[in-house]
């Protein structure tokens, strides 16, 4: 049943590139928007002025859209103007409505002006640490007088604002962790939501703006749980209906330690640059925290919104496993078309190019022959100079000691690339296949006593300079008769001469 009550968002803040766990929560929203037929905000946290920056903002919107998580409610981006009914989505656009919801908390005693000064406020602190106590905000100014405020504000100081938290429990229920209590004691005191120079911070704004924007489910990050508490009773004081919230659990590194950017590899961008394909990533995110609980795995983002239910999120954390991205990615990569691929690969082999690790661009006719070789061995666009840059170069280099096959020495070497280059040389142009060119080479392996798997590896490293390679007789077809003749011929030179 479609339901267009149900109303999420993600809220990214612009103050670093897409992350992949800034990624997997905005795929998991969108998600559950897509499943029931709700609707999918974006909106952009920006009020750390001094951390916030353009670039990021655009990293982030331009990640998500090549993830293919369009929002149906969003700033205005790329000349588009903004989409949805609670404009703008840039909460540094948006002062004044904090400034409204800041004005009724006062007026109705919920909050207050504090003056203290950071001094007093380390002085707390540090009396705190001496005597083992959590960091608290003592209440200083929370029972001042009007006119003790006034006589602040006549010596010139401005007052921050101060959420009255309270006393007693705070209970919800978490979609993914279940029932969840907090006691107000332990929040650290009644806490800023709007600084003293005027700029309201995260904890309100948030707020304030879920429940303008009528999100019904808050579906964040594990890391955000014991903001919640605080967020609770924000909307109480607001007098705003409180959503239903889903922690998602964070992502680990394999050793269990929570996958920060000093550690890892976290930006979307990294992987884009990798070569990883958008329809590999979001599979592989929407397992990170989620199964089909079936054997099934390789599935696109349409499968994954028909079967995806927030409800069956895990609350364990999730690891990272670069293998298991990899290997969907390679999944993903051998479906598409050939055209498709060749368009996806061009500029991978530009940076080849660019790069001068090969010489020349191949043309699209030479790449599409490759691709019977090539698709399924790719595990990312970027692995192509690897796989196949020895075609795209005038000459390889092979190293003498890799030439040199473990059970062999260099003159058997010598003698079976000559051998070998004898043996291919007899196959002519026109028939230069597979088929062609493995029999003799297998029977000149047996006639001579050799393994087969010696005198292939010396070929293979003497054409291409490389010990792993697309099958062997594929890649003396591609290289063509007469770069793979010159080939052997180079490498007996060096070997002869080293
Ligand atoms: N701006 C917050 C962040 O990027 C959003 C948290 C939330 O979803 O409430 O972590």
């Amino acid at each position: 049943m479609p339901d267009p009550i149900t109303r999420v968002r993600i809220a990214p803040s612009p103050t670093g590139p897409l992350h992949i766990g800034t990624a997997r929560t905005a795929l998991f929203n969108y998600l559950h928007a897509r499943h029931v037929g709700g609707t999918f905000i974006l909106r952009l946290e920006d009020t750390d002025v001094t951390r916030s920056t353009l670039e990021f903002e655009k990293d982030i919107l331009d990640g998500l859209h090549w993830l293919g998580l369009a929002w149906d409610e969003g700033p205005e981006v790329a000349g588009e103007p903004a989409r949805g009914p609670h404009a703008p989505y840039r909460q540094m656009e948006r002062l004044p409505t904090y400034a409204a919801a800041a004005q009724r908390l006062l007026a109705d005693g919920l909050a207050y002006p504090c003056y203290c000064t950071p001094e007093e406020l380390d002085a707390d602190r540090k009396a705190q640490e001496a005597a083992r106590q959590p960091p608290r905000y003592v209440g200083r100014c929370a029972k001042l007088t009007p006119e003790e405020r006034l006589a602040r504000e006549a010596e010139g100081r401005r007052g921050a604002l101060r959420f009255r938290v309270g006393e007693g429990l705070v209970a919800f229920d978490d979609i993914v962790r279940g029932h969840v209590e907090f006691d107000v004691s332990n929040l650290g005191g009644d806490f800023v939501i709007v600084r003293a120079d005027g700029n309201p911070l995260y904890h309100f704004t948030v707020v304030v703006d879920d429940a303008a924007m009528e999100v019904t489910d808050v579906i964040r990050g594990e890391d955000h749980l014991s903001n919640t508490p605080k967020h609770i009773l924000l909307f109480r004081a607001l007098g705003y209906d409180v959503p239903r919230f889903a922690h998602l659990p964070l992502i680990l590194n394999p050793d269990r330690t929570k996958m920060s950017k000093r550690k890892s590899q976290t930006a979307i961008d990294a992987y884009i640059n990798e070569g990883f394909i958008p329809e590999a990533l979001v599979n592989y995110l929407a397992l990170l925290g989620w199964s089909t609980g079936t054997e099934e795995e390789v599935l696109s983002l349409d499968e994954i919104v028909e079967r995806f239910d927030i409800g069956e999120v895990h609350k364990g954390g999730a690891v990272f496993d670069r293998e298991r991205l990899e290997w969907l990615n390679g999944q993903w990569i051998r479906r598409l078309s050939a055209d498709d691929l060749i368009d996806r690969l061009r500029p991978f082999i530009g940076k080849e190019l660019d790069a001068g690790l090969i010489e020349q661009m191949p043309s699209d006719e030479e790449l599409r022959a490759l691709l019977p070789v090539i698709q399924e061995r790719l595990p990312t666009l970027g692995a192509i100079g690897d796989l196949a840059g020895f075609l795209w170069v005038a000459d390889v280099d092979p190293d003498p000691a890799v030439l040199v096959p473990k059970r062999w020495d260099a003159p058997t070497t010598i003698e079976g690339l000559g051998a070998a280059r004898a043996t291919i040389a007899t196959v002519g142009d026109v028939v230069f296949e597979a088929d062609e060119l493995e029999p003799p080479l297998r029977a000149l392996a047996e006639a001579r006593g050799w393994k087969a798997g010696d005198l292939f590896m010396a070929i293979r490293v003497a054409v291409t300079g490389r010990t792993a390679t697309p099958p062997l007789f594929d890649t003396l077809v591609a290289l063509g008769r007469d770069r793979t003749l010159a080939r052997l011929d180079r490498a007996i030179a060096v070997l002869a001469g080293s």
